[in-house]
């Protein structure tokens, strides 16, 4: 039932496991969709791509893998993993089945589901709030008639309008997301849209830069000054917001735990910490970095927190389980054990010298990370590579190729020759569990080129 593009057919069971699903808590349910969105991350992919498509899958599918999702994380529905065409979840005409199954598989287990809204009817509604503990990510992207039809093809555009506002009389606990696209639809657009969804109660809302490839239509591109833009923007609206608003991808340059927003009617909210507020310790720990603070106050009992203020140093107690939400918004920044991890595979081999690859996005907080936490004699060196394979304005790391490393290696020996370490760094994302790339080549390739030791990480 599932397709890999130009090749023979896959089981569902193959795709999920292919896809590294399981590793994500991913759980793909069709590749259909009931719009078609101008933004939509698959239609530009350069050709070469190996992307699955698959049908609704049936309950009976799904009750085959469910048992290799944790049932300690959310389960993500409807969420785009790098290799499946993630399409519209309630389309699957078995969405009710399906999800029932992972109930009863997963009693206590947070389902989060990823919909653009049309078919989130009353009746949807009902079903999702009896199923207990899900969480709805609404991509609305406009709530202007006009622009829905511009941005998505909505030709119905009152119908997610609707359902948006439903959510809140049912108590569906939901986040709005809005593909931001100033560039076509206006900023008046952004900020209608974004008054919508805290009106009809997101608990938070998301503004997402789209990327273009080098594929993508004229009318699609931007200049790279509009993440700056689109920043600011949010930066202004935030003091008067009354949700949490992010951007992502975050325009975050140090490692600083700063809270980036608190979700009313949560545990952190009700410990009285604020936005601005930046982490100091977590239950005596200090805090190194957003990603270390914020998973440490996760998985701990009613942790004990010192923040930094005008005012000076604060304690505060967030009374929660371990494991249950915070209702802390922060930033993505940098997990310090990467750090850790690179000085080991340095010592696994021998070296005392290393070069970490890295992507456009996420070279200058890997640059800070190394610079604040790597001890000891070793060397890391730092080398951007550039996206070339899907171009445009692509820069995380997920989306890099072999080929794209190659080019960048090829560069930093022509510029520095003789100068490459015994050991170089990849970042992990861009492989799946058989260490190939969005292409399928493997990165073995480039130590056969290359003739040094190759870690992913
Ligand atoms: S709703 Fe999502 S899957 Fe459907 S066309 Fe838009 S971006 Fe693509």
């Amino acid at each position: 039932m599932g397709e890999i593009s130009g090749k023979k057919n896959l089981s569902y069971t193959e795709v999920f496991s292919l896809n590294g699903a399981a590793e994500a808590n991913i759980l793909p349910v069709t590749s259909i969709c009931n719009i078609s969105c101008v933004f939509c991350s698959h239609k530009q992919n350069p050709p070469g791509v190996l992307s699955y498509r698959i049908a609704a899958c049936t309950p009976d599918e799904v009750r085959q893998v469910v048992s290799f999702l944790d049932p300690a994380r959310p389960v993500i529905i409807g969420e785009s993993a790098t290799r499946i065409i993630e399409g519209e979840p309630l389309t699957n005409p078995f969405i009710r089945e399906v999800l029932s199954a992972v109930r009863a598989a997963l009693p206590h287990t947070a389902v989060q589901i990823t919909t653009n809204g049309i078919l989130l009817d009353e009746s949807m509604t009902d079903f999702l709030c009896r199923l207990g503990r899900v969480t709805v990510n609404l991509s609305l992207n406009s709530a202007v008639e006009k622009s829905r039809y511009t941005l998505m093809g909505d030709a119905c555009p009152g119908r997610a309008l609707r359902n948006t506002r439903l959510l809140k009389s049912y108590g569906l606990p939901f986040n709005g997301s809005i593909v931001a696209m100033p560039h076509l639809v206006g900023w008046s657009d952004l900020e209608e849209t974004i008054g919508y969804l805290e009106q009809c109660g997101a608990e938070t809302i998301r503004l997402l830069l789209p990327g273009f490839t080098r594929l993508a239509a004229p009318a699609l591109r931007f200049k790279p000054a509009l993440r700056e833009e689109l920043n600011d923007f949010a930066a202004g609206l935030r003091h008067r917001a009354g949700v949490p608003l992010t951007c992502e991808p975050p325009l975050v340059y140090d490692l600083k735990p700063v809270v980036g927003g608190v979700i009313k009617g949560t545990p952190a909210a009700a410990a009285g910490i604020r936005r601005g507020d930046v982490i100091h310790s977590v239950n005596n720990v200090p805090a190194r970095t957003r990603v270390q603070a914020f998973r440490q106050v996760f998985k701990a009992a009613s942790p004990e927190i010192i923040v930094a203020r005008e005012e000076g140093l604060v304690p505060l107690q967030v009374k929660k389980e371990p494991l249950e939400r915070s209702g802390l918004v922060m930033d993505y920044d940098l997990d310090p054990v990467l750090v850790t991890d690179m000085a080991l595979a340095l010592r696994r081999n021998g070296a005392k010298r290393a070069l970490a690859l890295a992507s456009e996005l996420g070279s200058a907080v890997i640059n800070s990370g190394l610079m604040q936490f790597l001890e000891g004699e070793a060397e890391i060196e730092v080398l951007t590579v550039k996206s070339r394979f899907f171009g445009g304005s692509i820069g995380a790391a997920g989306l890099l190729t072999v080929a794209d490393f190659e080019t960048a290696l090829t560069e930093y020996l022509r510029d520095k020759p003789g100068r490459l370490p015994p050991v170089a760094l990849l970042p992990e994302p861009a492989f799946d569990r058989r260490g190939r790339d969005l292409t399928g080549r493997s990165y073995v390739d480039l130590e056969q080129k290359f003739g040094i030791r190759f870690e992913l990480l």
